[in-house]
């Protein structure tokens, strides 16, 4: 199959309709959205969200996100509750996505046999379209292969699907870069089960009681089952070896040392970079700027793999606020690998 790219133009709305089309006729699409590519299908259609985990290799036990326009339409799909319309309210359109018990038109096969959806009203206005123009709901998961870092530009979903899919829309970079906040809900309690840009402070303004999932700060335990399938795989992983430097440690001195005995990618602060000039650096922005270091992220671990490195050295971020989503997605793609304590 030849995979086309076409840029979006909400003038001239070819790619978006083309977009619809196929997914309306049961195939497959790389979509930007806020926080990072998606490989959209028909939520309705079993056999197209098959084809989704065939496509990205994802096991078959790891249930999709199925996005919405509004956030009332998840009456078709879902049984709502009050704290659900109270956290659409204050977070829809945005990067949150819900889990609530599923109604019957929703396939097993979206969900991996679980009684559960997971809903997401996104604001990107592509993602927007695309989902007003087929008139259904759009199950998506990250349109990478499994296991891989995430795409946060239409080229890294063309590496990962070229020849499985036969259409991406372009819509440049995506804003936020790490994949949405997840959380499940009873009648007066928020679980977090994937940090994301709606951080546990911003929930904790709708809904006091805000715990979060032992598994998004540490390994699974053996034999632990996790609350979200997604959890328990590897994930976000680059090829090289990815190393996180506390702040106890001498970055500089480290990555200098190394760079003698390895071919290693330093993930550095803006600031670092004359300190090790000479060095394979992939800046992550300034340190106190978090969110520039969270839209980077994947495509740097991308990176470092194309310029060929063994290891990657970055720096361990906090768990406070939204470094939270950060550190998540970091200590993931790293398998754990910490050089020095953790930072609080
Ligand atoms: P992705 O779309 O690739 O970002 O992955 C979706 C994430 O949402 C995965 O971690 C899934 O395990 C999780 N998820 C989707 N549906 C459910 C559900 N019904 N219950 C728990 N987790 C879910
Ligand atoms: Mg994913």
């Amino acid at each position: 199959m030849k995979t086309e790219v076409l840029s979006w133009d909400l003038e001239n709305e070819l790619a978006l309709k083309k977009g619809a089309q196929i997914i309306r006729d049961g195939g497959l699409v790389g979509i930007p959205t806020e926080t990072v590519y998606g490989l959209g299908a028909c939520a309705y259609n079993a056999g197209a969200c098959l084809e989704i985990f065939k496509a990205k290799g994802r096991p078959a036990d790891n249930p999709l996100i199925v996005h919405i326009l509004n956030p009332e339409d998840a009456e078709k799909i879902a049984i709502t509750s009050k704290l659900y319309y109270r956290l659409a309210e204050r977070f829809m359109p945005g990067p949150l996505t819900i889990i609530m018990p599923k109604r019957d038109i929703i396939p097993n096969e979206v969900t991996a046999g679980l009684d559960s959806v997971a809903v997401r009203c996104p604001v990107h206005k592509v993602a927007r379209r695309i989902i007003e123009l087929s008139g259904v709901p759009i199950a998506a998961p990250s349109a990478n292969k499994s296991g891989m870092p995430s795409p946060t530009t239409a080229q890294h979903v063309y590496n990962d699907m070229n020849g499985e899919i036969p259409l991406i829309i372009d819509a440049g970079a995506c804003e936020v870069g790490v994949e949405s906040t997840v959380i499940k809900i009873t009648e007066d309690e928020i679980i977090l089960l994937r940090p994301g840009a709606i951080t546990v402070e911003m929930l904790r303004e709708i809904c006091p009681r805000v715990s979060v999932s032992s598994a998004v700060l540490q390994e699974l335990r053996a034999g632990e089952v996790a609350l979200s399938p997604g959890m328990k795989y590897k994930h976000y992983s680059p090829k090289a070896s990815l190393y996180l430097v506390s702040d106890s440690e001498d970055f500089i001195a480290l990555a200098r040392d190394r760079a003698q005995r390895e071919k290693c990618a330093i993930m550095c602060y803006d600031e670092e970079t004359d300190a090790l000039d000479g060095l394979m650096l992939l800046p992550v922005g300034r340190r106190e700027d978090i969110k520039e270091q969270t839209r980077r992220l994947f495509d740097l671990l991308r990176q470092a793999d194309e310029l060929g490195a063994q290891t990657i050295y970055a720096h361990l971020p906090t768990m406070q606020d939204e470094a939270l989503a950060l550190y998540n997605r970091m200590i993931r793609a790293s398998a754990h690998k910490i050089i020095g304590g953790t930072n609080g």
